[in-house]
């Protein structure tokens, strides 16, 4: 398999978006810019500048799938034509009431019901934080998760929230990805997502737990989780990332004088993130596994764990997963070649993409190497189009 088949990796997309992707993508390469953009970005919305429709063009169209349901399903349709699948990802970051947290559960189930009907086989992803006040939420994470979390009521509309959302894709044949968010709240969704696993991931995963493997602790998690899984006679969903959020975990550390949780070297997390794929895809009978990432080397790692554990049935056991926008190279050639892989495909008012839309610019600019590799890639495929 040629990963790097850049006619596949970018098939679906016009000469004229492949153009505009490669324009974005160099200005995603100064960080400098990126700095300024960031806080003009957060000066047009704080203020109120009538200049959303900027953001919209640019940035947010080429990482978000549009600001409507429908706009996310036309975009879900049209990847499914490539065979790529879609994890579907209502943003809506930095609302902290109770209603909001109602409307994002009520907007989670619709999408989920709506997939089922039209679009079965594509997935939904959660963020808690949606669901829950993040400050909330980093209390309970203190608090021992029993009978006095349990029999609270606001911690028992929470749980209400979630259930309802996987009884609903248990309902509908659609899979859940919980994603993983700041460290201090990792205990709580770990003990939540595994009661949601237990009570539904009977058959197949339908609800996956995320593992942030730049996370010292994460290994023994695993460890843990498949061990208690198999006690409890449940198939645990395991999506595997390294992590979004380094720096703000050790600012936190270093203000609150503790231990970073996250490892110290880049070296150290693809260590783990890579013994991880080993773990998942050695215990394939026992567990399902999502790969979610842009290394070559961890994705060309997952598929030689494929052959070496011999996976005949992996279109439903290892699942792939990048970011809309980013390493189409991956997806693409993936699917092409009978893996199974799929875009996260955020959507939502731009005004509540921001947050994701920023983690998305900082990461580019940040990781030198990935970012020069993208925009090479879009250079070659843009001169062999104008070459054929
Ligand atoms: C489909 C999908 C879903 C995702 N969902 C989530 C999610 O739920 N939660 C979440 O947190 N993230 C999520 N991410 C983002 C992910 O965690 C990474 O930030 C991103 O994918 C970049 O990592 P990589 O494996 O693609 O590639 P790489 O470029 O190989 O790795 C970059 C990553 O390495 C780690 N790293 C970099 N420098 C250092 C250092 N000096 N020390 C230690 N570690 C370092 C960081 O985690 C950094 O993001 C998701 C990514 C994908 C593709």
């Amino acid at each position: 398999m040629n990963i790097e088949d850049l006619k596949t990796a970018y098939t679906y997309k016009s000469n004229k978006e492949l153009k505009f992707t490669y324009f974005i993508f160099k200005v995603l390469q100064k960080p400098g810019l990126v700095k300024l953009l960031i806080s003009l970005t957060n000066g047009i919305l704080k203020y109120n500048l009538p200049l959303k429709f900027l953001i919209k063009k640019t940035i947010f169209n080429v990482f978000c799938a549009g600001e409507t349901t429908d706009d996310a399903f036309s975009k879900i349709k049209y990847l499914e034509k490539f065979n790529v699948r879609s994890v579907l990802d209502y943003v809506s970051e930095g609302e902290n009431n109770e209603d909001s947290f109602n409307k994002n559960s009520e907007i989670i189930v619709s999408n989920i019901i709506r997939l089922g009907k039209e679009c079965p086989g594509n997935y939904v992803s959660v963020k808690l934080s949606g669901l829950e006040n993040p400050k909330y939420l980093t209390h309970c994470n203190t608090i021992n998760f029993g009978d006095e979390l349990i029999s609270s009521p606001r911690f028992d509309r929470l749980i209400k929230r979630l259930d309802l959302i996987c009884a609903k894709a248990y309902e509908s044949k659609v899979i859940v990805f919980i994603d993983a968010e700041d460290r201090c709240m990792q205990d709580v969704f770990d003990r939540l997502t595994e009661t949601m696993m237990e009570k539904y991931n009977k058959e197949y995963a339908v609800v996956f737990n995320t593992l942030q493997m730049y996370l010292k602790d994460r290994l023994k998690y695993l460890h843990d989780i498949i061990e208690s899984a198999e006690r409890k006679n449940y198939i645990p969903g395991i999506k595997l990332v390294r992590g979004a959020y380094v720096e703000k975990e050790r600012e936190k550390a270093i203000k609150e004088r503790k231990d970073s949780p996250v490892f110290d070297t880049k070296k150290e997390t693809d260590d783990s993130f890579n013994q991880a794929v080993e773990i998942c895809l050695r215990e394939f009978k026992k567990v399902d596994s999502c790969i979610a990432t842009h290394n070559n080397d961890s994705t060309q790692h997952a598929i030689n764990c494929i052959n070496k554990y011999n996976i005949s049935n992996h279109y439903s056991k290892v699942r792939f997963s990048q970011l809309y926008g980013m390493s189409d190279h991956l997806t693409f050639n993936l699917s092409i070649n009978g893996y199974n892989s799929s875009k996260y495909l955020p959507y939502g008012e731009v005004k509540k993409a921001i947050p994701y839309l920023i983690r998305r610019s900082e990461e580019n600019s940040s990781i030198d190497g990935q970012i020069i590799d993208e925009v090479i890639r879009l250079k070659n495929e843009i001169e062999r189009r104008a070459n054929i």
